[in-house]
């Protein structure tokens, strides 16, 4: 079986630990990301059990920042980022994610403008969080392209020192506008993709090709490993074929933009 890191899902949520568990684990190492504060503690016994495999985001998903942190309660966000840093003073090897903006979801609740502006609220604090401390970002991003970019330059020279953008299904030029954005605040940028999201429509291939198979990662978004090993080598070969190289360079590249993510908080693992 191929050896894969899957830079992005989330295992805690229906997956078990159980004995023997990193035998089926897809790879060497997996970034597993929370999505609200109920779920960290889940996610810190993911860690426990597999500390060598397991490399835990803890964040606040904009599906959740309507629910978990309303505009009634101004006090509420501040209990989140407080509870989030000890998080990640707790574990110094963590990421900080699942972080974001999602208009789709922001057009569902009965306020679509506040609901907007508490969603980058939400998010812009939890980089600036990111930047203190130091830690990469596991970022999703579905119709909310202009106002990524614009949270970005607006904390331009005080980004995370890396940012992956997870199951990207933007546009080219917004994928190169980004990369032209994070090579100018002197951060790491990479592109996930997974077989769970994007194998839906061939967009990837188009933003692949722009941004070049170096900023690339692989990634199942799946909620147990079960089926995130057949997703990531169905991934990897995906991207073999589109460059034309063969699956093992092709997985050594990937692997090593990777490793330069993971490295950004435990040097060790690089
Ligand atoms: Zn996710």
């Amino acid at each position: 079986m191929m050896q894969v890191t899957d830079m992005h899902c989330h295992y805690h949520v229906e997956g078990a630990i159980a004995s023997g568990l990193e035998k089926v684990l897809p790879g060497p190492r997996a970034v597993v990301l929370g999505t609200q504060p109920e779920d960290w503690n889940a996610l810190a016994a993911w860690v426990q059990a597999l500390p060598d495999t397991i490399v835990p985001g803890f964040g606040l998903h904009p599906w959740n920042v309507h629910r978990c942190c309303p505009d009634e309660d101004p006090d509420c966000l501040d209990a989140i980022l407080d509870s989030l840093e000890r998080c990640l003073h707790r574990y110094p090897q963590a990421w900080v994610g699942e972080i974001g903006l999602d208009n789709r979801v922001a057009k569902q609740q009965p306020d679509r403008p506040a609901a907007r502006a508490r969603q980058r609220l939400v998010f812009a604090r939890q980089l600036v969080l990111a930047h203190r401390l130091q830690r990469p970002v596991s970022l999703h991003n579905l119709h909310a392209a202009g106002p990524l970019v614009e949270v970005l330059l607006e904390q331009q020279g005080a980004l995370p020192p890396g940012i992956v953008l997870h199951s990207f299904s933007g546009s080219p030029e917004t994928a190169q506008r980004l990369v032209a954005l994070a090579r100018e605040a002197g951060v790491h940028i990479a592109f996930g993709f997974s077989r769970a999201v994007n194998a839906r429509s061939d967009q990837w291939q188009h933003v692949a090709r722009a941004v070049g198979l170096d900023a690339l990662v692989v990634e199942s978004d799946r909620l147990t490993p079960a089926h995130a090993a057949d997703d990531l080598t169905w991934m990897v070969q995906a991207l073999a074929d589109l460059f034309d190289l063969t699956v093992d360079d092709t997985l050594q590249r990937l692997e090593a933009t990777a490793s330069l993510f993971l490295a950004l908080t435990s040097p060790t693992h690089s």
